[in-house]
């Protein structure tokens, strides 16, 4: 390896890099990761999808003893809220998970090189003040939360925070306002509102959960409407003023009128977050960003400058966890000679909301676009939960499935889902999609009786109008 210090050398250990680290030394390449922070894996695993789910599913259980869902199935409780104890089972698993990772870096021999990498050229980094060369160099610097201009983020005061400073709250808020319709803004705005909070989310479109399929996103709001939270959308916040132990929001129609405020205990600001970068001098490896600040890479996840690659949300695409994982994946298997790929038209996502909302593939008005705007070009079937056996005996009506299928070759182009468990349901949508079925592939596999799972055969058998329990 004549004077290099390393065949790859990863900078960032999320999900994006420590996965890529440890498929590099996998395959027999000497591999080192560099991480700023003091625990591995990153925004996931310490102020992300863990920390959060921690709390979304705690309070789940929380709300379901509270708010009658057990009484109704013959199991009365009135439950205290002990919430030092919540935070410390959300801590317990962040430290259990980043522990895990530094345990698999050492079983791989992957050597974490503790602190904030730069670019010194093309093949050299500087970490903690030591040089480092390396054959190949992978960024999966990951991302931080968008700042919202006149509205300050102040974790420690806890007044205006972001999703950091809001998994972390010491009390229930009075009334929490969330700033951004999103899939992190709703997850965690619902900890709270089951909690005890009022909560009211302000959107500037005219719908929350942008990006996702049309009719998902109309009946999430009105399932979310029903659970107690309020919803201004078509709105936007121009600023804030903190005083004393409360925020004023000013707020104005997105198309422009009269200002109004809103007074919050608490106001969690969560409109999107962008790439990190800042910190990595790029230019000294001749790399740049595109407009959005992300590198660009190519199919195999190359930059432009040889040698140097680029996973994860730095890059373009969805900012989720998994993809992050897949990239790292592919790309080291790319180093190692070997064909890494990772199909973008088939990843999946989640709102670990109650209950829950995933997507896979094209949402209705995509698959609509693609084919040229003809409607009928693209077939759409779907199912109700409230049909759904299990659903119902579980007391949970909310939801539905739709698959939505090309109309000529019956391939499935894309599957939505609303139902408590459609983060699990999603899975099987996202391998048929991967394996190229047809809508009639999945009506005609046998799914298991009684599972949430059956109604998306079902909706599949709808695609050519032929469900059984509708
Ligand atoms: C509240 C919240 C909830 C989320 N929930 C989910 C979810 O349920 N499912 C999901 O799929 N996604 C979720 N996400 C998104 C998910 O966390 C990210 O998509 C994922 O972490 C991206 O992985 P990554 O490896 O690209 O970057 P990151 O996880 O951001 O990791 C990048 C790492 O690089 C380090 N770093 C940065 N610069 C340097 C440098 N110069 N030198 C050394 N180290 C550096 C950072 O310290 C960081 O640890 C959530 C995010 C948030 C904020």
């Amino acid at each position: 390896m004549a004077d290099y210090d390393y065949d790859v050398l990863v900078i960032g250990a999320g999900p994006g890099g420590y996965v890529a680290a440890i498929r590099a030394a996998q395959l027999g390449l000497k591999t080192a990761c560099a991480e700023g922070r003091e625990t591995l894996g990153g925004t996931c695993l310490n102020v992300g999808c863990i920390p959060s789910k921690a709390m979304l599913h705690a309070s789940e259980y929380f709300e379901a003893a509270a708010g009658g869902a057990m009484a109704a199935m013959g199991i009365k409780v009135k439950p205290e809220l002990d919430l030092p104890a919540m935070h410390g089972q959300r801590k317990d698993a962040v430290k259990g998970l980043t522990g895990g990772i530094e345990f698999l870096f050492k079983k791989n021999k992957v050597d974490w090189l503790k602190g904030y990498a730069q670019f010194t050229g093309k093949d050299s980094v500087e970490v903690a003040g030591k040089a480092y060369r390396a054959k190949n160099i992978i960024i999966a610097t990951g991302s931080s939360v968008t700042p919202l201009p006149g509205v300050e983020v102040d974790n420690d005061k806890g007044v205006i925070v972001d999703s950091t400073g809001a998994l972390e709250l010491a009390k229930v808020p009075g009334h929490m306002v969330v700033i951004g319709g999103g899939v992190i803004g709703l997850e965690l705005g619902s900890v709270w509102r089951r909690l005890g909070a009022k909560v009211t989310v302000v959107e500037f479109l005219d719908q929350i959960l942008p990006g996702m399929d049309g009719d998902v996103r109309k009946e999430a709001n009105k399932i979310f409407k029903k659970q107690g939270m309020d919803f201004k959308l078509k709105t936007k916040v121009t600023g804030a003023e903190v005083k004393g132990k409360k925020a004023v929001l000013t707020l104005e129609p997105a198309a422009g009128g009269d200002a109004e405020t809103l007074e919050a205990d608490v106001v969690l600001v969560s409109i999107g977050r962008r790439p990190n970068t800042g910190g990595l001098a790029l230019d000294k490896a001749g790399l740049t960003t595109n407009q959005r600040g992300q590198i660009e890479t190519d199919h195999d996840f190359r930059t432009a400058v040889d040698g140097i690659w680029a996973i994860g949300d730095v890059v373009p695409g969805p900012m989720l966890a998994h993809k992050a994982e897949d990239e790292g994946i592919a790309c080291a298997e790319n180093i190692a000679g070997l064909t890494g790929i990772v199909n973008h038209d088939v990843i999946p996502s989640v709102v670990y909301t109650w209950p829950e909302i995933a997507g896979v593939g094209l949402t209705e008005e995509q698959a609509v676009e693609k084919a040229g705007g003809e409607k009928g070009d693209v077939k759409v079937g779907k199912f109700p939960m409230l049909a759904n056996s299990r659903a119902k005996t579980n007391h949970e009506p909310d939801g539905f499935v739709k698959v939505i299928a090309d109309a000529k070759s019956d391939r499935v182009l894309g599957v939505w889902i609303i139902a408590v468990p459609a983060g699990t349901m999603i899975a099987q949508a996202a391998q048929a999609m991967e394996f190229g079925a047809t809508s009639e592939d999945i009506a005609y596999t046998c799914h298991a009786h009684p599972t949430h799972s059956e109604a998306i055969k079902e909706a599949a058998m709808a695609v050519t109008g032929k469900p059984i329990h509708i």
